[in-house]
């Protein structure tokens, strides 16, 4: 009999056979109360009305008209659509399938632009698993071990994570924030000179790397560089974009600042396939055409799901939403917290939240935020891991969420957390 692969890693033993909301069901009608997401791609919650809809009525319409052979219409609407939602400039837009995808399209974007071989990223970053993205990726060896020689030419500098990562040496934000430019400028100094340097590749919040924001200062110091020496300043937003974070892209945080590329995915379509890039023309122009593909980006499917997204986003103010029950959750999580010494830190923001586990000495308790996380979905509430050192337990509800859905998220923490530490 052929089964699943054993390389899957599982976080829940759920086998769900259908989702509504913020709700996903077993074949025995067992409700679960979903803070994943599916790794934070569900934005619209499970089967929106809405999406289905325009799923339904786009199935039987057109599936796929592959982009280098034919356009088709939800493609050209959706292209025009996300206009309403990027930062000015970035009119052009590229589309594949995953984030990965998306990440590689980037790093391929940078490298055609700048004719410069090296792209910085920094620690604790996860930009994906295929080979180029693995290479971006920093936020554990688990991600990057056993499958080298990964793509030369990429260079790691510090994130300004002062307590967070495992690494407390009780450092003010500010002097993290100092530390890590300075930091940077070393590198630029020692290993990857400017005129070798392609790009910058950052996430305005670490996701896999244990839901970090960038504090204030960072993202600008950053563009401070990049613009001074040539260099492409990427955003990764696969995880933290459309509306996730309370703004509708997490960089809104750091007033003013904007990427020269911006890379989406995951809740840009609600659980259909679907990512992009987005870059000035002028800046795509410089790579020639034909240069980036791919036989599914830009599926009709997906991009009439993205286009239902973004009306439900809009009209049931859903940025708006995140923000809001994201202060009630870390509200919430924070007076679990306080009851829980073992749970170090609950950081947002938005709808984007993670629970760091230390132990007394301030190292990183991987073994209770695990137990914490299972003994949840024991409970009946879904919640996944992340961090370096997979010490944090993550929260990442549909936009959707109420008010009511998130104060029994927090009981049934409460319950978890208080099963792992007894
Ligand atoms: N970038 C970030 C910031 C991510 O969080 C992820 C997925 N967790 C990726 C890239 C890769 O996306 P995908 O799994 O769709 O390839």
């Amino acid at each position: 009999m052929t089964q699943l692969s054993p390389v899957l890693k599982q976080a829940t033993p759920v086998v769900a056979v259908r989702g509504e909301g913020l709700h996903l069901f077993d074949a025995d009608d067992r409700r679960y109360l979903d803070f994943t997401s599916g790794v934070g791609v569900t934005s619209t919650g499970h089967c929106h009305p809405r999406v289905v809809e325009a799923v339904q009525r786009q199935a039987a319409r057109l599936v796929h008209g592959q982009y280098t052979t034919v356009l088709h219409e939800p493609l050209l609407t959706l292209t025009e659509r996300l206009g309403e939602v990027l930062p000015e400039g970035l009119d052009s837009l590229f589309y594949v399938a995953s984030g990965s995808e998306a990440v590689e399209a980037a790093l391929r974007l940078a490298r055609h632009a700048t004719g410069r071989p090296n792209v910085i990223v920094f620690d604790g970053s996860f930009h994906g698993r295929t080979m180029g993205a693995a290479a971006l990726t920093t936020a554990g060896t688990r991600f990057r071990a056993g499958i080298g020689p990964l793509i030369p030419g990429v260079v790691v500098a510090p994130f300004p994570a002062a307590f967070r990562l495992g690494t407390d040496l009780g450092l003010s934000e500010e002097a993290a924030v100092e530390y890590a430019l300075r930091g940077l400028d070393h590198v630029l100094a020692t290993v990857s000179a400017p005129a070798e340097t392609a790009a910058m590749f950052v996430e305005p919040v670490l996701g896999e790397g244990g839901y970090v924001p960038a504090p204030p200062g960072f993202l600008a110091g950053l563009r401070e560089r990049a613009d001074r020496h040539g260099i492409l300043l990427v955003f990764d937003e696969v995880q933290s974009g459309f509306g996730r974070t309370g703004r509708f892209w997490a960089h809104q945080y750091h007033d003013g600042v904007v990427p020269d590329v911006l890379v989406t995915a995951k809740g840009l379509a609600s659980g259909y396939p679907l990512s992009a890039i987005a870059a000035p023309t002028a800046l795509m122009r410089k790579a020639w055409p034909g240069s980036q593909g791919g036989t599914y980006g830009g599926n009709a499917v997906a991009c009439a799901a993205a286009l239902a997204t973004l009306d439900v986003i809009r009209d049931e103010r859903l940025v708006e939403n995140a923000a809001e029950q994201g202060r009630r959750l870390t509200d919430g999580l924070r007076k679990v917290a306080a009851g829980a010494p073992v749970v170090a830190d609950v950081r947002g923001p938005g709808l984007m939240v993670g629970n760091e586990f230390c132990r007394p000495d301030g190292t990183p308790d991987p073994a209770t935020a695990q137990r914490a996380q299972q003994a949840a979905a024991g409970l009946g509430l879904l919640l996944l891991t992340c961090g370096v050192h997979l010490n944090v337990v993550r929260m990442v509800p549909a936009l959707v969420v109420t008010a009511e859905q998130i104060d029994e998220a927090v009981a049934l923490w409460s319950k978890a957390v208080a099963a792992a530490t007894t």
